[in-house]
């Protein structure tokens, strides 16, 4: 008799596990609350879907911080070079471009989708579009069977793929938290990771609305703005997945990358990478960020650079020689905090002012007054404890037949193709254990 296997969630982790276990024998069902399976595969990487890194594997495991430890024995089963091998026997080549992030050669998540749409229909899955779990019962401590609104379907096991709850409109609610909690599992606390950030100077944002900082130092600390002390900075970048010492307080996070003002704060790359650190710190006190325009020379350098420039073009606005050194959308903002003149000839730029202008480019602070919004997290930070599933099985230390894989569970990582890789190998590990 073949084992009856549920997956609840259509999803990166439910798809490979509905796959893998039906592979292995099991007569799967696989329940997707929307009307599409992977929609959140389709949107991932801006619809090109990064699925995973090249980076080497202790690398890999440190870009999800401490709770990487728990995902060697899935890597050790089913990692990228298995991922490639399993895109490919569906037509999907995959290309890794020069920083190490993997993709469909076509960078089309639409396809991605397909190869899975075609797994499940090889192993003949059973796929019910629109059916949303409520509840997985349980007797004895052992998985019974799963509800939905109108229908029980009786199970040998259940494997939980509901995903996180960022983006609810993939269909990813958060539903699996509440499941998982109510048959006694422990939810480490749920928090937007990969977020934009509202900063509370929000006139000052909305002016520099849409300005890309690129090449730019930011730092966070645990301080208000105008406590910050540059002098703290660290000399190397820090922060999840970056080697190197923990920087000591009130630094918590520091990287040098692209950044975008919004109308409402900041994001971009390094923004985002930032973001779970500082949503986790100001639980604990005021944040700021600190954005360093010009992180590749120091102050007395820019001081002298501007002073140079000045000299050259002593009969020009300063602002003009400004345009040099800052964006336009940046430009108009600057010159006010500054407080100087716009029209003051670069001549009459005294000293002080001259030093003003650079500790600015060097020091534009904002304090933060919280992430943008669960809803617009690429990732979800917390979910079920680790320490009640076997990381050998993804299986429940509490429930016997219940299983995890994916964002569901206490895993995140920056970008790069982690969050994806992690859900498929979990998928796999989870969909196997299922069924055997
Ligand atoms: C905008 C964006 C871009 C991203 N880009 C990348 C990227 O390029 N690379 C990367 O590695 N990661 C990326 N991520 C993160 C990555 O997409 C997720 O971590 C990954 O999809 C999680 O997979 P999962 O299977 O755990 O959950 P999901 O893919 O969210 O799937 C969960 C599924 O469960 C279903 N479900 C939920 N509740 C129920 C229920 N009660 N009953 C039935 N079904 C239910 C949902 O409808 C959904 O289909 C991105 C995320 C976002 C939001």
């Amino acid at each position: 008799m073949s084992k009856k296997v549920i997956v609840i969630g259509a999803g990166a982790g439910g798809m490979m596990a509905a796959g893998h276990a039906a592979e292995l024998g099991a007569e799967v069902i696989l329940l997707e609350k929307t009307d599409h399976p992977g929609k959140k595969i389709l949107i991932s990487g801006n619809g090109r879907c990064n699925i995973s890194h090249n980076r080497p594997l202790e690398s890999f495991i440190a870009q999800y911080g401490i709770n990487g430890r728990f995902l060697y024995s899935a890597f050790s089963r089913f990692f990228r070079e298995e991922l490639q091998q399993f895109l490919r026997r569906y037509g999907v080549e995959t290309i890794t471009k020069p920083e190490g992030k993997i993709y469909p050669a076509s960078q089309n998540a639409r396809e991605v989708v397909r190869a899975f749409e075609a797994y499940l229909a090889d192993h003949k899955v059973t796929l019910l579009l629109n059916t949303g779990v409520n509840h997985i019962n349980v007797e004895n401590g052992v998985v019974v069977s799963v509800r939905t609104l109108t229908t029980i379907y009786p199970c040998d096991a259940v494997i939980l793929a509901t995903g996180g709850s960022s983006h609810p409109q993939t269909g990813s609610t958060g539903d699996g938290y509440r499941m998982a909690a109510e048959l006694g599992h422990k939810i480490v606390k749920i928090r937007p990771g990969l977020v934009p950030l509202k900063v509370k100077e929000a006139a000052l944002a909305k002016n520099m609305m849409g300005a890309s900082l690129q090449s730019v130092r930011a730092t966070a600390f645990q301080c208000a703005a105008g406590e910050i002390s540059t002098g703290l900075i660290p000399p190397q970048d820090t922060g999840m997945g970056i080697s190197g010492k923990k920087p000591k307080l009130p630094v918590i996070e520091s990287r040098t990358g692209d950044a975008i003002i919004t109308h409402f704060g900041l994001s971009g790359p390094i923004i985002l990478e930032m973001s779970l650190a500082i949503v986790d710190a100001l639980a604990k006190g005021p944040v700021s960020v600190n954005i360093d325009l010009k992180p590749e020379i120091s102050e007395l350098q820019l001081r002298s650079l501007l002073q140079q420039e000045f000299n050259l073009h002593s009969k020009r606005e300063y602002q003009t020689i400004l345009k040099s050194f800052l964006t336009s959308k940046v430009l108009d903002t600057f010159v006010i905090l500054s407080g100087i003149d716009a029209a003051k000839p670069a001549s009459q730029i005294n000293a002080s002012e001259r030093d003003r202008i650079a500790a600015l480019m060097k020091s534009l602070r904002f304090n933060i007054e919280g992430p943008f919004s669960m809803a617009t997290a690429m990732v979800t930070a917390g979910g079920v404890s680790l320490d009640e599933i076997d990381p050998k099985t993804m299986a429940s230390k509490i429930i016997s037949g219940l299983y995890f894989c994916g964002e569901v569970m206490d895993i995140d990582a920056g970008t790069g193709g982690y969050n994806l890789q992690a859900a498929f190998s979990t998928g796999y590990v989870a969909g196997e254990s299922a069924a055997s």
